[in-house]
């Protein structure tokens, strides 16, 4: 009876044991598979350096960060104004920004170190797509009688804000004029904002802008003075072409802004999300996958982004694709 009594007791502790046992591991398990599958992604900050806010970059930054935080709510993408292209480079090679809205023509000068890079190169700017055409726009105030480029002498111009593409796309555009920002009577270097309250109040004569077709600031001048759209003419746009990299020619359509009635010569270059070698992989390529994958919240949040697809993504681009984004390049068989 004893001996019955030590072996019940005995399998009882065995059994137990046992069942701690298999308890211990179960929870280890679970723990393990739902720490694995629930533990949040870590949230990764970046910020995104645009342009003024009544441009195109400004409110379509806005729109890539929500798209991307929909696809990766991890990635948090903080978006700020700033000058535009060239402070937008500078940023990235501080490391000051992780992500920056840039023309194709000045991202192509940073890398190679020429113009106004020359003696500051930054190898390593990279590409994550290129995005849509960036239209030179000069205007003036009818009353002004200005008609042509060369009719800017001497008057009051809006010439791009200091950091902006815009001011380099202006020289040259002048310089093919044979003019200077000195022939002119005062050369404004303030932001599009600014540029577009001196124009209203008449402080100013013109405006030169290198932004998307339908930017806020220039809709919102045609809407409320009566401007003209200056064109460049055949041989300098052919000039433009020539000398340097990345001018496209291209024309307003008569409809382009109110009071525009015919179609108007100019010359435009490719707007560009660009970043640095600093930016992991992962997050490269997720930025990527997000811009192109989900579209639809990207298209509701800014009309650019239909301008856009990963067909085009490579189009006009002009500096190495950053590792990341090209992965996802290569998995859809896009070279
Ligand atoms: N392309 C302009 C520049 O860098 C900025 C345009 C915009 O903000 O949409 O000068």
């Amino acid at each position: 009876m004893f001996k019955i009594k030590i072996f019940l007791i005995l399998t009882l502790a065995v059994f137990c044991i046992a069942c701690g046992d298999k308890k211990e591991q179960t929870q280890a398990t679970s723990t393990q598979t739902e720490g694995g599958a629930k533990e949040p992604p870590k949230t990764e900050f970046l910020s995104i350096t645009s342009g003024s806010i009544t441009g195109i970059y400004y409110p379509l930054s806005n729109a890539i960060s929500k798209s991307v935080a929909n696809v990766f709510p991890e990635l948090k993408i903080n978006v700020e104004s700033s000058g535009g292209s060239v402070a937008n480079i500078k940023l990235l090679q501080n490391g000051d920004t992780d992500l920056g809205m840039v023309q194709n023509d000045i991202a192509y000068y940073a890398h190679s170190g020429t113009n106004m890079f020359e003696g500051q190169q930054f190898q390593g700017v990279r590409g994550i797509t290129t995005l849509y055409s960036e239209i030179v726009h000069i205007i003036a105030r009818k009353s002004s009688g200005i008609k042509s480029v060369k009719d800017l002498k001497g008057k009051r111009v809006s010439v791009g804000a200091a950091g902006s593409g815009t001011s380099l796309n202006t020289e040259m555009i002048l310089g093919t004029y044979g003019m200077t920002f000195e022939d002119l009577g005062r050369a404004e270097r303030v932001s599009i904002t600014q540029a577009t309250d001196f124009f209203k109040d008449g402080k100013i004569d013109a405006i030169f802008y290198t932004a998307g077709l339908g930017n806020a600031a220039i809709t919102d001048i045609s809407l409320l003075t009566d401007l003209v759209l200056i064109p460049i003419d055949q041989i300098n746009v052919n000039y433009l072409i020539d000398s340097y990299n990345f001018y496209t020619a291209t024309e307003f359509t008569k409809d382009a802004y109110k009071g525009v009635n015919e179609p108007v010569k100019t010359v435009a270059v490719k707007a560009m999300l660009a970043t640095s070698t600093n930016m992991t992989n992962q997050t490269a390529y997720r930025i990527t996958k997000a811009l192109f994958e989900q579209t639809d919240e990207l298209h509701k949040g800014h009309a650019k982004a239909k301008e856009f697809t990963k067909e085009t993504a490579l189009q006009g681009m002009s500096v190495p694709v950053h590792e990341g984004a090209m992965k996802y390049y290569k998995e859809i068989g896009l070279k």
